[in-house]
């Protein structure tokens, strides 16, 4: 009898439940990151009443799962769901996806990429569930990326979701407006804060700045508009995030209000002062490390797909990123430079790493909160599983297993505000029932994070085998 009852509990785990209802998680190891102790519980039973988690119970403590269907997740480990904190949806990770960057609007026009963009939606939505990501910041994109929100948080099969609009910017990009621009230039404060007061109509979760540095953009002349854009945002309790990749750059937008910085400064190390800003400030820090690799990685014929990768992500997207299909003619010269030489590529990658790699594990170990993200959408850094060669980069940074998984759970959520950030990225009584259940420890190996048994997305349990099969 005995034997049977566990038989049926553990084969339960692959049934799928169409709504939230009273489960029980028993005989499974909880990880929750973000605690302060107590972060590993083994034998522990997590109970999901609806949407929300219910209670928490450990040996010591048994609670009743009386009317709860139980899940046995024994030898298994359950965590809160991963987030990521830098996504794109206006972009699809393919090589036609940033026309401002290599023009290949001859192959494939601007207009159809983002045609089937907001066609695929349901199934990039399901990738990220497939990859454990139950929660996802869009930070940046014309303002059909609010109706992206409510169609994510109406779709079970879809992360959370936190955006930003368009981006306010120091350069406009021409090439990728096709009359409701993801990018916005910015000439003036008064400008900038006319735009905020747009933006705030839609409510968003932040405020994009593309704080783009060179010649004729001096780091000082944007400054102004970075003030004025953060004052108008603050004033709204709305947050500013911060695409700024060089040192000083990334200072001064710290300095004149910046909440978030959107990537990793690459071009110098930082220096005690900047960290210290950073603390002072509570700024948070989303790395990006994949995405560094992998425009260069693409062009120059190069890509280091991970396996995840290439198991959930979008095939067709992946189909796209191998240059040598494209007609010779019509390569863009950045992509015939990059596949001449792709040495030269692959060093640069490599210098890049060298920085930024150091500066994550310099700010992870001074206390600098850190969320984890990547970028996704960009070319070559494919929606979803993306974040685990993230994670792979992050622990060549030195980062242990446990530092990487509090940054993509209890860190990632701050960047989420109100009722999802304050019940997202940990597994506390009333937090939404978000969670991964993983089949190896991922304690022992970051790698094992990928090692996916089920996701429960807002109370609903989805066997990952199921998530994996998405309908067009
Ligand atoms: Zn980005």
């Amino acid at each position: 009898m005995k034997v049977r009852t566990v038989l049926a509990l553990s084969l339960s785990i692959f049934a799928a439940t169409t709504h939230a209802e009273k489960i029980a998680l028993v005989n499974g190891t909880l990880i929750d990151p973000g605690k302060s102790q107590d972060q590993v519980i083994g034998g522990a039973a997590v109970l999901v009443d609806g949407d929300r988690i219910s209670g928490i119970c450990n040996p010591d403590t048994p609670c009743s799962v009386a009317g709860h269907k139980i899940i046995d997740c024994k030898g298994k480990f359950i965590l809160p769901g991963y987030i990521d904190t830098h996504v794109h949806f206006f972009q699809s990770g393919g090589l036609f996806t940033r026309p401002d960057i290599v023009d290949l609007t001859k192959v494939r026009p601007y207009g159809d990429e983002i045609a089937g963009i907001k066609k695929n939606l349901p199934d990039t939505f399901a990738r990220y569930l497939r990859s454990g990501i139950t929660s996802v910041v869009d930070v940046g994109g014309p303002f059909w990326n609010f109706e992206v929100r409510k169609i994510a948080n109406s779709t079970a099969k879809a992360p959370r979701l936190a955006v930003a609009g368009p981006l306010i910017s120091s350069v406009s990009r021409p090439q990728l407006d096709l009359g409701d621009p993801p990018i916005v230039k910015i000439d003036n404060p008064e400008q900038a804060r006319e735009f905020v007061r747009k933006l705030a109509e839609q409510k968003p979760d932040l405020v994009k700045i593309w704080y783009i540095v060179n010649d004729e953009h001096p780091v000082d002349s944007f400054r102004p508009i970075v003030r004025a854009t953060a004052e108008e945002s603050h004033a709204r309790k709305i947050r500013v995030a911060v695409h700024a990749t060089e040192l000083e750059t990334a200072r001064a937008a710290v300095e004149e209000g910046a909440d978030v910085l959107v990537h990793s400064v690459i071009d110098k190390e930082v220096d005690d002062a900047f960290v210290k800003l950073l603390k002072d400030r509570h700024t948070i820090l989303c790395p990006t490390l994949v995405v560094f690799e992998r425009y260069g990685r693409t062009f120059a014929n190069k890509l280091n797909l991970t396996p995840e990768e290439k198991a959930w992500g979008n095939p067709e997207v992946i189909a796209t990123l191998d240059v040598t299909k494209i007609p010779q003619e019509q390569l863009p010269e950045r992509i015939r430079t990059a596949l001449a030489n792709p040495d030269a590529a692959l060093a640069r990658i490599k210098k890049t790493y060298d920085v930024a790699l150091k500066n994550l594990k310099t700010l992870e170990d001074a206390g600098v909160t850190i969320a984890a993200g990547t970028d996704a959408g960009n070319i070559g850094t494919i929606h979803g599983p993306a974040l685990f060669r993230e994670f792979q980069l992050m622990k060549e940074a030195g980062l242990t297993p446990m530092q990487i998984l509090q940054c993509a759970t209890a860190n990632a959520a701050k960047l989420f505000g109100g009722e999802t950030g304050a019940h997202t990225g940990k597994i506390d009584k009333n937090d939404f029932a978000d969670l991964v259940i993983l089949n190896s420890n991922p304690l022992n190996d970051i790698a094992h994070a990928s090692d996916i048994d089920a996701v429960v997305k807002n109370g609903v349990l989805c066997p990952a085998d199921q998530l994996a099969a998405v309908s067009h």
